[in-house]
């Protein structure tokens, strides 16, 4: 029995080498017909036995490349055609649809062995890729993914290539991004010297003799040096005007990696997987890594190579670690082309390795944390963006905005949340610009036209500005804390109510003060404020945030007021007495529920630190102090109240005391976090008895402190809720655009059903 078939196949099945697999099951099963690339996914006809088309459809969904993801496949009859031969034809496009687009991929095995065989005719040659690796959202430019619609269209292949491309047999068959040393990208070496022979050679020489390197990588420019040369670690560090932020490294392979931190097999399977993001690990006090790496930190952001260049400039190479920093100064955005590299990185770098292959966009590295069995996404950029969350229900077209720091976008179209890249803080108009190239670039690619725009209800932050500056759309704010939770809720696809306990550094609050130790009782809509940390007045406003000493001066006078500071001197007297007087005239003064600000204050308090140089140093130094083995914790009350109110002054009056006393800093960080996390389950406990709840989402910033997630997580579980933590989404303000365009849909559509029962 002969019988002819449609299939559409959605979900991410462009640039993951779907078709020439189509192709080559058809091929095998003796089927005829076609297969091509769509706006809306992939479309197939096959005609053939029908036996042979059954087994088709149900190895179609079984057999598929590793990284293609099928969301849906519809099968129809159709009546037959009589071809004989099967094929995979040009693209076609139809306006109204979008597909699905796949992240970059790192260089694959098979390719990875031809670039160390000197008899391949790709040996050493930088750009080498296949179906299953190379680069994807970082060269497109347009949809259907095809070779003119990327940057690649510049590089007509040469005939040994198109033989490649046009074989179904081959890896490399329809490899949109496939080249070599005859007809694709080249690099090129500028330093001071005249134009080298071998650019690689001269790269690795530059940073052998302690040089700072910038490369042209996959979503931009990185900054290199050698990173165990103290001396070119710190001139990287402060031509960057970086402070004492931490640098990520990039080692020559797992075994290196191991030389400098501890890893778990969870963290092995992460570092050498296709997304290769940066991986933050436990460092080994031992090892030979630079001081200046990562000042102040028990961790180390480590990744390995992840591109063919990367492999290249490690081999044969005099280092195995070299510090891999995204390509920009302060919190400008990454640098994406030549010129540019050359205006903004002249004063840091000492020599370029550029290439010819344009930066279609901007991508940064992508920063995970493996805890609990988990990998926990920090920040979402190369390998994981433009991945799609499914929401598991039509939605709107919305835009949302997102929040301040740490800023991505989001856009909802079909049942998918297409959450941005990694985008950094809008505090300059360079960070602006990125933001506006990646909403029009994403509104290209995802065929997206959005009137609905979501956006915080800070006035200041520049997404918000930029949502109010819109025309002709429905605008929806949302409050910060209530789209952490939301963006918790989404990647659980939970409709709520849930118990939410936001807890972050900074977010507006519906009471014009700023909120962030929050715990919400929250639906997808709406939200009710159940308890919170009881507010402190802060002085200061932002250099609050970088002077930790501040919220210290706040938590001290509010816990133990009249007594003896003198175990505690982050300031002169005059600036302490300054601080206090502003306060008590309310002169750009805050009242704050800040639980970032309590880690600043305690920080403080021991010692740790007064002054910060970059967001979360405070709190980062905290947890890396924290005694490991540690049961014991410190008093806390809950005043009654609609909403309740989280009362730290026992706590904080306790730590005091311990100072007298001497005891340790380890300890008593460590009985702090325990007290943190003893509170939560304590309020929510309560508001469980009030509502009747056992969900509980935990989401925000200080949940990227793995030391009180933890403990936070296993004592709820402990006491019999259920407990969602963010995986794929990260829990800082990276996450916000998600909860605010979930929020803004459900609003949106509540909206329109009353309108329609009026
Ligand atoms: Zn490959
Ligand atoms: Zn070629
Ligand atoms: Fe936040």
């Amino acid at each position: 029995m002969i019988a002819r078939r449609h299939l559409h196949v959605a979900g991410i099945v462009q640039g993951v080498g779907f078709r020439p697999f189509v192709y080559r099951l058809a091929s095998r099963l003796r089927l005829a017909g076609w297969v091509l690339n769509a706006t809306a996914g992939v479309e197939i006809e096959v005609e053939g036995r029908t036996e042979d088309l059954d087994q088709f459809v149900q190895l179609l969904a079984t057999g598929h490349p590793p990284f293609a993801h099928i969301e849906e496949t519809v099968v129809t009859a159709l009546a037959l055609v009589g071809e004989t031969s099967f094929q995979i034809r040009e693209s076609s496009e139809q306006k109204t649809h979008f597909v699905l687009v796949s992240p970059d991929l790192a260089t694959c095995d098979d390719c990875l062995r031809e670039l160390n065989d000197p008899a391949n005719r790709r040996f050493g040659y930088p750009f080498i890729n296949c179906t299953n690796c190379g680069p994807r959202y970082t060269i497109l430019r347009d949809i259907p993914y095809d070779r003119p619609q990327t940057s690649m269209s510049v590089f007509p292949m040469c005939p040994a290539c198109q033989v490649e491309y046009d074989n179904p047999a081959d890896r490399r068959f329809h490899a949109q991004p496939n080249a070599c040393p005859d007809c694709g990208p080249a690099l090129t070496f500028a330093g001071d010297a005249t134009q080298p022979e071998d650019a690689i050679a001269a790269a690795q020489a530059l940073l052998a003799a302690g040089g700072v390197l910038a490369l042209k990588a996959l979503g931009g420019f990185q900054l290199a040096c050698d990173a165990e040369n103290e001396g070119a670690v710190r001139q990287l560090r402060n031509a960057k005007h970086r402070g004492d932020k931490p640098f990520a490294v990039m080692a020559r392979d797992l075994a290196a990696v191991e030389q400098y931190g501890v890893l778990t097999g969870a963290d092995r399977a992460t570092l050498t997987n296709v997304r290769r993001p940066i991986v933050l690990i436990p460092r080994r006090p031992e090892s030979t890594l630079a001081p200046s790496v990562a000042p102040g930190t028990a961790t180390l952001g480590v990744m390995l190579p992840c591109t063919p260049l990367h492999h290249l400039l490690f081999r044969d190479a005099p280092f195995r670690l070299l510090v891999m920093s995204s390509g920009n100064i302060s919190e400008e955005p990454i640098v994406t082309n030549n010129e540019e590299a050359r205006r903004h990185l002249s004063g840091v770098a000492t020599g370029f390795l550029l290439h010819n292959r344009e930066i279609e966009m901007r991508v940064d590295d992508s920063v995970v944390r493996n805890v609990a069995g988990h990998t926990r996404v920090l920040r979402r950029a190369r390998g994981y963006a433009p991945l799609p969350i499914d929401l598991g229900a039509e939605c709107e077209e919305v835009l949302a905005c997102g929040a301040g720091q740490k800023n991505t976008l989001c856009l909802t179209k079909g049942h998918y949340a297409l959450l941005s890249q990694h985008i950094g803080d809008l505090s300059n108009c360079e960070t602006l610009e990125f933001f506006n190239e990646t909403l029009a670039r994403m509104r290209r690619l995802f065929h997206a036209d959005p009137r609905i725009v979501a956006h915080d209800l800070h006035p200041d932050y520049l997404s918000t500005r930029f949502a109010l500056s819109l025309e002709g759309v429905e605008r929806i704010g949302v409050q910060h804390h209530h789209a952490h939770i939301v963006s918790c809720m989404a990647e659980h696809r939970l409709s709520g109510p849930v118990i939410g306990v936001a807890f972050d550094g900074t977010g507006l609050g519906t009471d014009g003060h700023v909120w962030g130790g929050e715990f919400l009782v929250s639906d997808l809509t709406a939200f009710e404020r159940r308890a919170h940390l009881r507010y402190i007045p802060l002085a200061g406003g932002d250099q609050a945030i970088r002077e930790p000493w501040r919220a210290a001066l706040s938590y001290l006078d509010d816990a133990i007021p009249q007594q003896d500071l003198s175990f505690w001197n982050p300031a002169p007297q005059s600036t302490v007495a300054l601080i206090r007087t502003m306060r008590q005239r309310r002169i750009n003064t805050v009242q704050t529920s800040s639980c970032g600000r309590l880690f600043d204050a305690v920080a403080s308090i021991i010692g740790l630190r007064h002054h910060a140089s970059y967001e979360g140093q405070a709190a980062i130094e905290l947890e890396a102090a924290a005694a490991p083995d540690m049961e014991e914790r410190y008093a806390f009350t809950v005043q009654p109240g609609s909403p309740l109110q989280l009362d730290m002054r026992p706590a904080i009056a306790a730590i005091t005391a311990d100072l007298r006393r001497g005891e340790s800093t380890a300890n008593i960080s460590a009985r702090f976090h325990n007290t943190v996390a003893a509170a939560i389950v304590d309020i929510c406990v309560r508001i469980r008895a009030d509502a009747g709840l056992n969900r509980v989402c935990l989401s925000g910033g200080t949940f990227q402190n793995v030391y009180l997630l933890s403990r936070a997580d296993a004592a709820l579980r402990r006491s019999g809720f259920a407990v969602f933590l963010h995986a794929r989404i990260p829990p800082n303000d990276g996450g916000i655009a998600l909860g605010q365009a979930v929020i803004a849909n459900r609003i949106w559509q509540t909206r329109q059903r009353n309108e329609r029962y009026m």
